[in-house]
Parts: structure tokens; sequence; C-alpha cells
């Protein structure tokens, strides 16, 4: 096996592994507790356990009192994003179990982001906001290439990409084309924005929002008229009004 397979498939027997380990031991240790070192160690491990899942339960609150109070705060924002990063694939799980759609329940993620995003009330100037295009939203017939430079695009309205170049003109916002989340990592860091409107689908969109970390990310999800990947659209009002929403002071 070539080492690139070798290091994926070695870290997940190594977390089971591990899991099987941190069985054993806790079963070790109810078994012999009578041992004084046994029972101090049984006891840290359960404090530790209490206090990540005091954490995590404090997080999910913070969520809830951001969303009613409509304000968040940093401290809360620090709470919620960690449980979000150690929860967010066993809540997928868990919807799933439930029959939820995948789908709905990264759309409802994108949802609560944008919300607490707009609640912050935060003021951008606009040429700070990067606009994040996904590459499928170029008709797939036309041969100019836009990831290299969007100006490249001749506006023939096949498609909606002209329209949201002059958009993006329009406030004085960046806005470029991304093939993937490697190349929107790397338009991220090259350009520094302040804040970015990102239009893609469920998946992307949720995925770049836990990658962005504090960088406020406003979500737009496109439309796939032709399904996933191909030829798909975005409303130029739903772009506009998340502009707005950072920009407005
Ligand atoms: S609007 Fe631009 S990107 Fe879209 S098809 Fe026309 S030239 Fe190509």
């Amino acid at each position: 096996m070539e080492t690139k397979k070798r290091i994926y498939v070695g870290l997940l027997g190594a977390s089971l592994l591990f899991i099987i380990i941190i069985i054993a031991l806790l079963w070790y240790l109810v078994d012999n507790k009578q041992l004084l070192f046994n029972q101090v160690l049984l006891t840290f491990i359960i404090a530790l356990a209490v206090m990540i899942l005091a954490l995590l339960g404090i997080g999910i609150t913070s969520i809830v009192i951001m969303i009613i109070r409509g304000k968040p705060s940093p401290f809360m924002e620090t709470l919620s994003r960690f449980s979000n990063d150690v929860l967010f694939p066993l809540t997928v799980l868990t919807g799933k179990i439930f029959g939820l759609d995948r789908e709905k329940i990264l759309a409802s993620f994108i949802a609560v982001n944008n919300f607490l995003v707009s609640s912050k009330n935060i003021f951008i100037r606009p040429e700070k906001v990067l606009i994040l295009l996904p590459h499928c939203i170029q008709n797939s017939d036309c041969s100019h290439k836009i990831t290299d430079n969007i100006n490249n695009c001749k506006n023939c309205g096949k498609c909606k990409i002209g329209e949201l170049r002059e958009l993006a003109a329009k406030y004085g916002a960046s806005i470029r084309v991304a093939t993937g989340g490697t190349l929107a990592r790397k338009l991220t860091k090259e350009i520094r924005p302040q804040a970015i409107v990102a239009v893609a689908c469920e998946r992307d969109l949720s995925s770049g929002i836990q990658d962005s970390g504090t960088l406020p990310v406003i979500g737009v999800l496109n439309c796939r008229p032709n399904g996933p990947c191909v030829n798909t659209d975005v409303s130029l009002p739903e772009v506009e009004k998340a502009i707005k929403t950072i920009c407005h002071g």
C-alpha cells in the first residue's frame, strides 16, 4: 500500500485501537477499584469527561442563547465553535439515524451560521469582502478561463458569472471563482478578506464555514436545476442581500 493510503488507513486503525484501550482501561479500573491509585485515576477520567461534556453542553446552550438574543458574544462564539467542531460529524450521523436528509441538516447549519453572522451587526468595508463562487456556475459550454481571471468572462448572459462580476464591481468587493476548497483557501490567504460571501452547495458551504474559523462567512446556497455540479445558478438578490448584511454598518 502506498504511503498516502497507509497514513489514512493507519490512523483509522489507530483510532479504533485508542477507543479499545480507553474501554479496556475503564473496565480494568472499575474491576479493580479497591486500589487507591485506580480510584484516583478513575475519578480523574470521570472528572475530565464531565468537564468536556459540560463544555459541549454550554457550547450548545450558547448557540441557543445567541439565537434567542439575536446577539452573539465572542466568548459564546468560541464555546459554540468548540461544540460544533466536536459534535458536527455526530450531529449529521444522528440526523441520518432519524431519517433526516443530510442536505437539510447542512442547510440548517448554514442558516444558523448566517443568522449569527448577521446578528453581529458588523461593518466591513465592501472592498474587504470576498465573493467566492463555485466553478459549476459557469456555463459548461463556455471556453473562457474564469478561474484564472474572472475578467475573462465576456458577460454573454449564458450564466450568472457576468452579472455577479458586475454586482461585485457595484460594491467594490473582490470576486473569485474557486474549483474547490483548496483553491478557496488559497484565494482567502492571498486576498485576506475581512468577510466572505460564499456561494456553493450545502456540503461545500458547511465545510467552508467550518474551515473559516473566526472569519465571518455568509453562505448563499446555489440552485441546481440541472443536478449537482453542472450549470448551477444563484439568486442575485440573495447574493446582494448577503453583501449588504456584512456591509450595512
Ligand atoms: S457569462 Fe461569462 S462565464 Fe458565463 S458563459 Fe458567458 S462568457 Fe462564459
